[in-house]
């Protein structure tokens, strides 16, 4: 599978000419043709050949439950990329705490969850905030790596905010060290990925880690 995401994407005119000067980018994965037959066929396969008996009311249904769940888990929802010009000038950080990361490991295909910091100083443009949320969405539901998943983000806000600095820090547990293999209950991976000022200037990354550690709750800072 292709590592680099491929994007349809389709720039929106002006809603109207009182409206503030804004760019949408329609951000949309391309119709992977998930078919939910073949899964769920090869779903029972998977289970019969695993010895579990699907004869049972409980369980008749569940390989078409499996595969609609990794439909759902590898189908990031569309959204409107929208930013505004930077006007009053912002040169602070802005961070958002916390973002729910639900993801899936691509070498065991168990989930791996857990919160994402990202923060940027902008440059000329800022971004709606709840956009960042949906960054991380985009790139978490497929198969994944928590490692490339933190590249990704980072890659993509700085080709399309352009922002001065940014970082992205990913915490998350993964059930594939948690139920099997070392079974390491409640241990989480940190991945991060610096850009811009935040990684060449030391006051401003240890800014950005103070910040991103002062609470657990989710929380805006910012514009
Ligand atoms: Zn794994």
């Amino acid at each position: 599978m292709s590592v680099e995401p491929l994007f349809a994407h389709r720039l929106n005119g002006a809603d109207s000419v009182q409206a503030p000067p804004r760019t949408a980018l329609r951000v949309v994965e391309p119709p992977r043709g998930a078919n939910l037959v073949d899964a769920e066929q090869a779903a029972t396969a998977f289970l019969v050949a695993l010895g579990v008996d699907l004869d049972t009311e409980s369980l008749a249904a569940t390989p078409a439950r499996m595969a609609r769940a990794y439909a759902e888990m590898f189908s990031p929802r569309p959204f409107d990329l929208t930013t505004f010009p930077n006007d009053a000038g912002y040169d602070e950080l802005i961070i958002a705490r916390a973002i729910p990361v639900q993801s899936v490991c691509e070498h065991h295909l168990l989930p791996f969850v857990g919160v994402a910091h990202v923060g940027y100083l902008p440059g000329e443009r800022i971004l709606g905030l709840s956009k960042l949320a949906r960054v991380v969405e985009l790139f978490a539901r497929r198969p994944q790596v928590q490692e490339r998943l933190t590249q990704q983000i980072a890659d993509w806000l700085q080709d399309h905010v352009a922002p001065r600095g940014l970082g992205v820090v990913v915490e998350a547990e993964h059930l594939c060290m948690t139920v099997r293999g070392v079974r390491a209950s409640g241990a989480s991976t940190v991945t991060s990925a610096l850009h811009g000022q935040l990684r060449a200037d030391a006051a401003s990354r240890a800014e950005f880690f103070t910040l991103i550690a002062a609470h657990k709750q989710p929380e805006v800072r910012g514009a």
